[in-house]
């Protein structure tokens, strides 16, 4: 079935002179490495096709590569193919939807299927990780290059959280030295990866002091617009925090809710056990099972996904 959609994937890249990579809004590693590393797969092989990457930049990633302007005219004969990104709220740019074709490869959850064709392999740590077995697939018709290698290499370090989450499987590490293998320091993406500005480092540190934890394993942090401030850290600032209070003895599941500047909350919700993406699904978001997003419109709604969260430590400490 996989091997059958990527040769359908294969197929459509061949068949199309312009192709545009979409992924989803507030880039991270995986979204920008997955995207990129297509990017640099395809321009390889087919040097003659105009490929583009597009979406917003984001600055602490830009060590991963560059977006690329397309003016509008372009989709309409174009094939696009969105990474990444589970739903099409989410995806970056809207002009997606104008493409001659449209593809989906993703490794969330399928909750909103899209595209003519549509991958999404759940197994996956990562959505860089499946387009380099596609790559490793296809073998000599899209071949992996250092630079492809480099890009995939940083998402899946990215999701996998440096190899520690549950979803880094034999297979993901088999793919990692293979990239490995290519001319790139895969020690200076580790760091890259593990450098903070001083403000993070900061934020990091009241993060870890003001964390509250309840006797059954909740913790969470409320980041108001006056923390943010005091920190000057922006909301793309507590991406590198967000993993923090699950390095604290006894924590299990978790939530970041970061005040918007336009109002509302943005829930940041992890998980080393009970699965937590049906509380993100009620409260206006998704995500994987152990890694969601949703948001709070207020105080109120940030108390009821802790609640939620206490019954799922409730439940989780029968088994
Ligand atoms: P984040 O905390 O933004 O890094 O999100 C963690 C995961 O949850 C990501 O892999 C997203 O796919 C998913 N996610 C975040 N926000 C949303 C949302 N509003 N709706 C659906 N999924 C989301």
């Amino acid at each position: 079935m996989l091997n059958e959609l990527y040769e359908s994937i294969y197929q459509a890249i061949k068949e199309n002179q312009t192709i545009i990579i979409h992924r989803h809004v507030r880039p991270d590693p995986d979204a920008l490495g997955s995207q990129l590393g297509l990017a640099h797969l395809i321009r390889q092989q087919f040097p003659e096709k105009t490929v583009y990457a597009v979406g917003e930049e984001e600055d602490s990633l830009m060590f991963i590569g560059k977006m690329d302007q397309v003016e509008t005219d372009q989709y309409t004969d174009a094939l696009v193919i969105v990474t990444d990104t589970a739903n099409r709220p989410r995806i970056d740019d809207k002009r997606f939807s104008t493409g001659r074709a449209l593809i989906k490869i993703d490794h969330h959850p399928d909750e909103d299927h899209y595209g003519d064709i549509s991958l999404v392999n759940t197994q996956a740590s990562s959505c860089s990780e499946i387009i380099a077995d596609l790559s490793l697939y296809l073998a000599e018709r899209l071949p992996l290059n250092t630079e492809a290698a480099r890009a995939l290499y940083a998402g899946i370090v990215g999701d996998t959280g440096r190899f520690l989450y549950a979803a880094t499987s034999p297979r993901t590490m088999q793919i990692a030295a293979e990239l490995m293998t290519f001319d790139f320091s895969a020690s200076e993406i580790g760091q890259l990866m593990n450098t903070n500005s001083k403000k993070v480092a900061n934020l990091s540190g009241f993060v870890l002091q003001n964390v509250e934890i309840s006797d059954l394993g909740v913790g969470y942090i409320i980041l108001s617009r006056d923390i943010l401030e005091k920190f000057d850290a922006t909301d793309s600032d507590t991406a590198p925090v967000v993993s923090l209070p699950g390095t604290i003895e006894g924590v299990m599941c978790w939530a970041i809710f970061v005040e918007q500047e336009y109002g509302g909350y943005r829930c940041r919700l992890r998980s080393k056990g009970p699965i937590i993406n049906e509380v993100a699904k009620r409260h206006d978001g998704g995500g994987h099972p152990l890694a969601s997003g949703a948001n709070a419109k207020d105080l109120a709604e940030i108390n009821q996904i802790i609640d939620e969260f206490e019954e799922l430590m409730v439940e989780w400490s029968k088994q």
